[in-house]
């Protein structure tokens, strides 16, 4: 069985840290959804670090010399350090394991990021550090540490709010793009989204109720709405 969405965001969350930036964390989340969609499972394995914690990854390899050099960063020279980066990795259907190999799925996952408003660390020209993505506004590091901040707004879009309609099979059928949106979500095949509220969708939306633990009723609730969007 594929991970879920849920647990993936949940790690990300555990993984960045109480000091990650909120706009990079939401913008963060926001990529996991996205590329889940497109069944790429994305894991968020780091965020904020401490310039003490920073120091502590750049000896390794220098002085601490029974693991490999992984930055070329001391405190205060990452964007990990402000909470402005996050770094990635993509993981197999179950979530178990990670997989370094940059593939299509990377640069799907990069340019998804980027559009969202994330610098992706593949493309810099000197040291290309592929599972890493920042916001930083062009700020250099020199700037970073002399205290200034790059003044972020999140490009994710709000959440469709619930439209105040139960949704559910009767006569004549329910029908429109709000069914539509619901069928695709309860993970309908597209031959059978047509926007037509019969016993179909209840039954999908059923099984979706029961996947995503909610209540098993066959309508759409604000409950099942919220989930869902
Ligand atoms: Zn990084």
């Amino acid at each position: 069985m594929a991970v879920s969405v849920d647990s993936l965001i949940k790690k990300a969350e555990t993984n960045m840290g109480k000091n990650i930036n909120p706009v990079v964390k939401q913008t963060a989340i926001e990529v996991i959804k996205r590329a889940y969609k497109e069944k790429i499972y994305v894991l968020i394995s780091n965020g904020f670090r401490s310039f003490e914690e920073q120091d502590k990854l750049y000896a390794q390899g220098r002085t601490n010399k029974s693991k490999p050099i992984v930055t070329n960063a001391r405190g205060g020279y990452s964007a990990h350090n402000y909470g402005l980066a996050i770094d990635f990795v993509i993981v197999s259907d179950d979530g178990r394991r990670a997989i370094w190999t940059v593939t299509d799925k990377w640069r799907r996952v990069a340019s998804i990021a980027k559009s969202l408003g994330f610098e992706w660390g593949g493309e810099w020209s000197s040291f290309k550090d592929y599972p890493h993505l920042q916001m930083t506004k062009g700020l250099t590091m020199k700037e970073l540490l002399s205290g200034k901040r790059p003044v972020l707004t999140s490009k994710v879009p709000a959440a469709s709010s619930y439209p105040g309609i139960v949704y559910k099979v009767k006569s004549p059928l329910m029908s429109g793009k709000n069914v539509e949106k619901i069928q695709k979500e309860a993970g309908m095949k597209k031959s059978e989204v047509d926007g037509k509220y019969g016993k179909k969708t209840e039954t999908a939306v059923k099984a979706y109720q029961k996947k995503n633990k909610l209540k098993v009723t066959g309508t759409v609730e604000k409950e099942t709405w919220d989930k869902m969007f």
